[in-house]
Protein backbone atom coordinates (compact mmCIF):
# COMPACT_ATOMS: atom_id res chain seq x y z
CA UNK A 1 0.00 0.00 0.00
CA UNK A 2 1.04 3.60 -1.21
CA UNK A 3 1.85 6.09 2.06
CA UNK A 4 -0.62 9.24 0.88
CA UNK A 5 1.96 11.35 2.60
CA UNK A 6 5.74 10.37 1.69
CA UNK A 7 6.53 7.69 -1.09
CA UNK A 8 9.96 7.24 -2.96
CA UNK A 9 9.25 5.10 -6.13
CA UNK A 10 12.45 3.69 -6.23
CA UNK A 11 15.30 4.33 -3.20
CA UNK A 12 18.67 3.54 -3.52
CA UNK A 13 21.29 3.05 -0.40
CA UNK A 14 24.44 3.70 -0.64
CA UNK A 15 26.15 1.53 2.50
CA UNK A 16 23.38 -1.03 3.80
CA UNK A 17 25.06 -1.11 6.88
CA UNK A 18 23.15 -0.15 10.60
CA UNK A 19 21.97 3.61 9.26
CA UNK A 20 21.54 3.09 5.81
CA UNK A 21 19.46 -0.35 6.52
CA UNK A 22 17.36 0.83 9.18
CA UNK A 23 16.44 3.98 7.53
CA UNK A 24 15.26 1.33 4.31
CA UNK A 25 13.39 -0.62 6.82
CA UNK A 26 11.53 2.07 8.28
CA UNK A 27 10.19 3.41 5.06
CA UNK A 28 9.23 -0.18 4.14
CA UNK A 29 7.00 -0.53 7.16
CA UNK A 30 5.74 3.14 6.61
CA UNK A 31 4.93 1.58 3.33
CA UNK A 32 6.72 4.86 2.01
CA UNK A 33 9.12 3.16 -0.94
CA UNK A 34 8.96 1.24 -4.29
CA UNK A 35 11.75 -0.66 -4.68
CA UNK A 36 14.68 -0.21 -2.29
CA UNK A 37 17.87 -1.15 -3.97
CA UNK A 38 21.78 -1.51 -2.02
CA UNK A 39 24.85 -0.88 -3.18
CA UNK A 40 27.70 -1.88 -1.53
CA UNK A 41 31.02 -3.64 -0.95
CA UNK A 42 30.90 -7.04 0.28
CA UNK A 43 28.19 -9.39 -1.21
CA UNK A 44 27.82 -11.42 1.71
CA UNK A 45 26.87 -8.36 3.47
CA UNK A 46 24.61 -7.54 0.63
CA UNK A 47 23.02 -11.05 0.78
CA UNK A 48 21.98 -10.49 4.38
CA UNK A 49 20.48 -7.23 3.73
CA UNK A 50 17.89 -8.90 1.01
CA UNK A 51 17.40 -12.49 3.34
CA UNK A 52 16.83 -9.75 5.95
CA UNK A 53 14.20 -7.85 3.83
CA UNK A 54 16.31 -4.86 4.13
CA UNK A 55 16.57 -4.20 0.44
CA UNK A 56 14.88 -5.93 -2.48
CA UNK A 57 17.96 -6.36 -4.86
CA UNK A 58 21.35 -5.47 -4.78
CA UNK A 59 23.65 -4.15 -7.51
CA UNK A 60 27.24 -3.43 -8.21
CA UNK A 61 26.93 -0.75 -10.89
CA UNK A 62 26.50 2.52 -8.89
CA UNK A 63 25.69 4.71 -12.12
CA UNK A 64 23.32 2.83 -13.61
CA UNK A 65 21.43 2.82 -10.73
CA UNK A 66 21.23 6.08 -9.87
CA UNK A 67 19.86 7.74 -13.11
CA UNK A 68 15.83 6.21 -12.11
CA UNK A 69 16.41 6.51 -8.52
CA UNK A 70 14.11 8.80 -6.86
CA UNK A 71 15.87 9.19 -4.08
CA UNK A 72 19.77 8.19 -3.62
CA UNK A 73 20.91 7.51 0.02
CA UNK A 74 24.92 7.61 0.64
CA UNK A 75 25.16 5.79 4.14
CA UNK A 76 29.21 5.02 4.08
CA UNK A 77 31.81 5.84 6.58
CA UNK A 78 32.32 9.43 6.21
CA UNK A 79 35.57 9.40 4.05
CA UNK A 80 34.64 7.09 1.62
CA UNK A 81 31.89 9.41 0.86
CA UNK A 82 33.43 11.63 -1.96
CA UNK A 83 34.55 8.71 -4.03
CA UNK A 84 30.63 7.92 -4.01
CA UNK A 85 29.65 11.47 -4.68
CA UNK A 86 32.63 11.19 -7.80
CA UNK A 87 30.88 8.07 -9.37
CA UNK A 88 26.82 9.79 -8.62
CA UNK A 89 28.51 12.41 -10.61
CA UNK A 90 29.51 10.47 -13.43
CA UNK A 91 25.87 9.81 -14.15
CA UNK A 92 22.39 11.34 -14.93
CA UNK A 93 20.54 11.94 -11.76
CA UNK A 94 18.63 15.58 -12.78
CA UNK A 95 15.43 13.62 -11.48
CA UNK A 96 16.81 12.42 -8.33
CA UNK A 97 17.63 13.58 -4.47
CA UNK A 98 20.67 13.01 -3.14
CA UNK A 99 21.14 13.20 0.37
CA UNK A 100 23.87 10.84 2.93
CA UNK A 101 23.48 9.87 6.66
CA UNK A 102 27.16 10.94 7.22
CA UNK A 103 28.38 12.09 11.10
CA UNK A 104 30.36 14.95 9.79
CA UNK A 105 28.99 17.57 7.11
CA UNK A 106 31.63 19.77 6.07
CA UNK A 107 33.47 17.28 3.59
CA UNK A 108 30.62 15.79 1.80
CA UNK A 109 29.11 19.25 1.14
CA UNK A 110 32.18 20.29 0.23
CA UNK A 111 32.49 17.41 -2.32
CA UNK A 112 28.96 17.43 -3.81
CA UNK A 113 29.94 21.40 -4.51
CA UNK A 114 32.88 20.28 -6.24
CA UNK A 115 31.51 17.15 -8.00
CA UNK A 116 27.88 17.96 -8.86
CA UNK A 117 28.02 21.19 -10.36
CA UNK A 118 24.31 22.75 -10.89
CA UNK A 119 23.04 19.57 -9.97
CA UNK A 120 24.29 20.37 -6.15
CA UNK A 121 20.68 21.45 -5.78
CA UNK A 122 19.56 18.04 -5.93
CA UNK A 123 21.91 17.17 -2.98
CA UNK A 124 20.81 18.11 0.97
CA UNK A 125 23.26 16.86 3.51
CA UNK A 126 21.84 15.26 6.72
CA UNK A 127 22.50 13.65 10.12
CA UNK A 128 20.25 11.30 11.72
CA UNK A 129 21.51 11.97 15.48
CA UNK A 130 20.28 8.30 16.54
CA UNK A 131 23.19 5.26 16.31
CA UNK A 132 24.21 2.19 18.59
CA UNK A 133 27.69 0.90 19.10
CA UNK A 134 26.62 -2.12 16.66
CA UNK A 135 27.29 -1.73 12.64
CA UNK A 136 26.09 -3.86 9.81
CA UNK A 137 22.81 -4.77 8.54
CA UNK A 138 22.08 -7.37 11.02
CA UNK A 139 22.30 -3.98 13.59
CA UNK A 140 19.35 -2.17 11.26
CA UNK A 141 15.92 -1.41 13.41
CA UNK A 142 13.21 0.36 11.97
CA UNK A 143 12.76 2.25 15.07
CA UNK A 144 16.21 3.72 15.45
CA UNK A 145 15.01 7.23 14.09
CA UNK A 146 12.03 7.54 16.42
CA UNK A 147 12.38 10.35 18.52
CA UNK A 148 15.44 11.25 17.55
CA UNK A 149 17.03 14.64 15.85
CA UNK A 150 18.14 14.58 11.90
CA UNK A 151 19.81 17.78 11.15
CA UNK A 152 19.67 18.75 7.94
CA UNK A 153 22.35 20.94 6.64
CA UNK A 154 21.35 22.32 3.51
CA UNK A 155 22.83 25.61 2.24
CA UNK A 156 21.52 28.43 -0.21
CA UNK A 157 21.84 26.35 -3.65
CA UNK A 158 20.00 23.29 -2.69
CA UNK A 159 16.51 22.97 -3.96
CA UNK A 160 13.18 24.43 -1.42
CA UNK A 161 11.98 20.69 -2.55
CA UNK A 162 14.90 18.57 -2.52
CA UNK A 163 15.15 19.84 0.87
CA UNK A 164 11.30 19.31 1.36
CA UNK A 165 11.33 15.30 0.20
CA UNK A 166 14.57 14.89 2.46
CA UNK A 167 12.95 16.59 5.47
CA UNK A 168 9.89 14.52 4.97
CA UNK A 169 11.70 11.06 4.67
CA UNK A 170 13.46 11.68 8.02
CA UNK A 171 9.58 12.75 9.41
CA UNK A 172 8.49 9.56 7.70
CA UNK A 173 11.13 7.27 9.38
CA UNK A 174 10.08 9.07 12.96
CA UNK A 175 12.74 11.93 13.18
CA UNK A 176 12.05 15.48 14.35
CA UNK A 177 14.08 17.30 11.58
CA UNK A 178 15.85 20.57 12.06
CA UNK A 179 18.01 22.84 10.08
CA UNK A 180 21.72 23.84 10.21
CA UNK A 181 24.61 25.30 8.63
CA UNK A 182 26.98 22.64 8.05
CA UNK A 183 30.22 23.95 9.95
CA UNK A 184 28.33 24.43 12.90
CA UNK A 185 27.03 20.79 12.63
CA UNK A 186 30.27 19.94 12.88
CA UNK A 187 31.84 22.29 15.57
CA UNK A 188 28.35 21.50 17.85
CA UNK A 189 29.18 17.91 17.86
CA UNK A 190 32.16 17.76 17.58
CA UNK A 191 31.61 18.51 21.64
CA UNK A 192 28.56 16.75 21.94
CA UNK A 193 29.14 13.67 20.11
CA UNK A 194 32.51 13.02 18.75
CA UNK A 195 34.39 14.03 21.96
CA UNK A 196 32.38 11.33 24.14
CA UNK A 197 33.48 8.45 21.69
CA UNK A 198 36.94 9.44 21.82
CA UNK A 199 37.10 9.98 25.88
CA UNK A 200 35.07 6.46 25.94
CA UNK A 201 37.83 5.17 23.46
CA UNK A 202 40.81 5.93 25.37
CA UNK A 203 39.69 5.44 28.80
CA UNK A 204 39.04 1.76 27.82
CA UNK A 205 43.00 2.00 25.92
CA UNK A 206 44.24 3.85 29.11
CA UNK A 207 42.86 1.14 31.33
CA UNK A 208 44.63 -1.64 29.06
CA UNK A 209 47.94 -0.32 29.77
CA UNK A 210 47.04 0.15 33.12
CA UNK A 211 49.81 -1.91 35.23
CA UNK A 212 46.65 -3.83 37.10
CA UNK A 213 44.75 -3.90 33.61
CA UNK A 214 42.66 -7.29 33.83
CA UNK A 215 42.54 -6.59 37.71
CA UNK A 216 40.77 -2.96 37.04
CA UNK A 217 38.59 -4.71 33.88
CA UNK A 218 37.64 -7.83 36.33
CA UNK A 219 36.32 -5.07 39.35
CA UNK A 220 35.17 -2.52 36.94
CA UNK A 221 31.91 -1.23 37.94
CA UNK A 222 28.53 0.34 36.47
CA UNK A 223 29.90 3.92 35.93
CA UNK A 224 32.75 2.28 33.69
CA UNK A 225 30.16 0.38 31.85
CA UNK A 226 28.14 3.61 31.35
CA UNK A 227 30.49 5.72 30.17
CA UNK A 228 32.87 3.09 27.72
CA UNK A 229 29.38 1.73 26.03
CA UNK A 230 30.24 3.52 23.02
CA UNK A 231 33.73 2.44 22.38
CA UNK A 232 32.43 -0.65 21.10
CA UNK A 233 31.60 1.27 17.55
CA UNK A 234 33.13 1.00 14.57
CA UNK A 235 36.53 1.86 14.40
CA UNK A 236 36.62 2.23 10.99
CA UNK A 237 33.54 5.25 11.30
CA UNK A 238 35.47 7.03 14.17
CA UNK A 239 38.85 7.02 12.18
CA UNK A 240 37.19 9.01 9.55
CA UNK A 241 34.61 10.67 11.51
CA UNK A 242 38.46 12.21 13.54
CA UNK A 243 40.17 12.67 9.71
CA UNK A 244 36.95 14.89 8.74
CA UNK A 245 36.74 17.04 11.83
CA UNK A 246 40.16 17.22 12.69
CA UNK A 247 40.32 20.68 13.72
CA UNK A 248 37.14 21.35 15.73
CA UNK A 249 38.33 17.60 17.80
CA UNK A 250 41.64 19.19 18.35
CA UNK A 251 40.16 22.23 19.50
CA UNK A 252 37.44 20.32 21.61
CA UNK A 253 40.12 18.02 22.98
CA UNK A 254 42.50 20.48 24.36
CA UNK A 255 39.70 22.24 25.93
CA UNK A 256 38.94 19.23 27.82
CA UNK A 257 42.58 18.29 28.37
CA UNK A 258 42.95 21.77 30.14
CA UNK A 259 39.62 21.27 32.55
CA UNK A 260 41.55 17.79 33.44
CA UNK A 261 44.65 19.63 34.23
CA UNK A 262 42.72 22.47 36.29
CA UNK A 263 40.70 19.49 38.46
CA UNK A 264 43.91 17.77 38.67
CA UNK A 265 45.63 20.78 39.84
CA UNK A 266 42.70 21.14 42.43
CA UNK A 267 42.66 17.48 43.42
CA UNK A 268 46.46 17.66 44.07
CA UNK A 269 46.64 20.70 46.38
CA UNK A 270 43.77 19.05 48.34
CA UNK A 271 41.30 22.59 47.27
CA UNK A 272 37.63 20.46 48.01
CA UNK A 273 35.96 23.08 48.09
CA UNK A 274 36.94 24.09 44.57
CA UNK A 275 36.79 20.53 43.51
CA UNK A 276 33.07 20.85 45.35
CA UNK A 277 31.73 23.46 43.04
CA UNK A 278 33.09 21.45 39.55
CA UNK A 279 31.50 18.39 40.74
CA UNK A 280 28.58 20.38 41.98
CA UNK A 281 28.06 22.62 38.67
CA UNK A 282 28.51 19.83 36.59
CA UNK A 283 25.92 17.57 37.92
CA UNK A 284 23.10 20.96 38.36
CA UNK A 285 23.88 21.42 34.49
CA UNK A 286 23.19 17.71 33.48
CA UNK A 287 19.83 17.51 35.95
CA UNK A 288 18.81 20.55 34.49
CA UNK A 289 19.60 20.47 30.59
CA UNK A 290 19.75 16.68 29.82
CA UNK A 291 16.09 15.24 30.17
CA UNK A 292 16.73 11.60 29.08
P1 LIG B 1 27.98 0.39 9.03
O1 LIG B 1 26.91 -0.31 9.77
O2 LIG B 1 29.37 -0.13 9.12
O3 LIG B 1 27.57 0.45 7.50
C1 LIG B 1 28.39 1.06 6.55
C2 LIG B 1 28.07 0.44 5.21
O4 LIG B 1 28.84 1.12 4.24
C3 LIG B 1 28.45 -1.04 5.13
O5 LIG B 1 27.36 -1.72 4.58
C4 LIG B 1 29.65 -1.05 4.20
O6 LIG B 1 29.68 -2.11 3.30
C5 LIG B 1 29.42 0.17 3.37
N1 LIG B 1 30.66 0.72 2.87
C6 LIG B 1 31.76 1.05 3.55
N2 LIG B 1 32.66 1.58 2.73
C7 LIG B 1 32.10 1.56 1.50
C8 LIG B 1 32.54 1.95 0.23
N3 LIG B 1 33.74 2.47 0.06
N4 LIG B 1 31.71 1.78 -0.82
C9 LIG B 1 30.48 1.26 -0.65
N5 LIG B 1 30.00 0.84 0.54
C10 LIG B 1 30.83 1.02 1.59
O7 LIG B 1 28.07 1.92 9.43
P2 LIG B 1 26.90 2.88 9.92
O8 LIG B 1 26.94 2.92 11.40
O9 LIG B 1 25.64 2.55 9.22
O10 LIG B 1 27.48 4.28 9.43
C11 LIG B 1 27.23 4.73 8.13
C12 LIG B 1 27.28 6.25 8.13
O11 LIG B 1 26.33 6.73 9.08
C13 LIG B 1 28.63 6.83 8.52
O12 LIG B 1 28.93 7.92 7.71
C14 LIG B 1 28.42 7.29 9.96
O13 LIG B 1 29.24 8.41 10.24
C15 LIG B 1 26.95 7.66 9.94
N6 LIG B 1 26.27 7.58 11.23
C16 LIG B 1 26.49 6.51 12.06
C17 LIG B 1 25.83 6.45 13.28
C18 LIG B 1 26.05 5.30 14.24
O14 LIG B 1 25.74 5.40 15.41
N7 LIG B 1 26.56 4.17 13.77
C19 LIG B 1 24.91 7.45 13.63
C20 LIG B 1 24.66 8.50 12.74
C21 LIG B 1 25.37 8.55 11.53
P3 LIG B 1 30.22 -3.54 3.70
O15 LIG B 1 29.13 -4.07 4.56
O16 LIG B 1 30.36 -4.24 2.43
O17 LIG B 1 31.51 -3.30 4.42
Amino acid sequence: MQNDLFYIGKLLIIGVGLIGGSLALALRRASSAGEIVGVGRTETNLKKAVELGVIDRYSYNLEEEVQDSDMVVIAVPVLAADAIVRKISQSDFSNSFITDVGSTKTSIVESAAKHFGEKFSNFVAAHPIAGREHSGVEAADPDLFINHHTVLTPDENCAPDAIAKVRKMWETAGASVSEMNYADHDRILSATSHLPHILAFLLVDYMTKHPDSQMCFDLAAGGFYDFTRVASSDPDMWRDICIANAQNIVEDLKGYSDSLNDLASKVLSGRSDEIYETLESAKKARDQKIQK
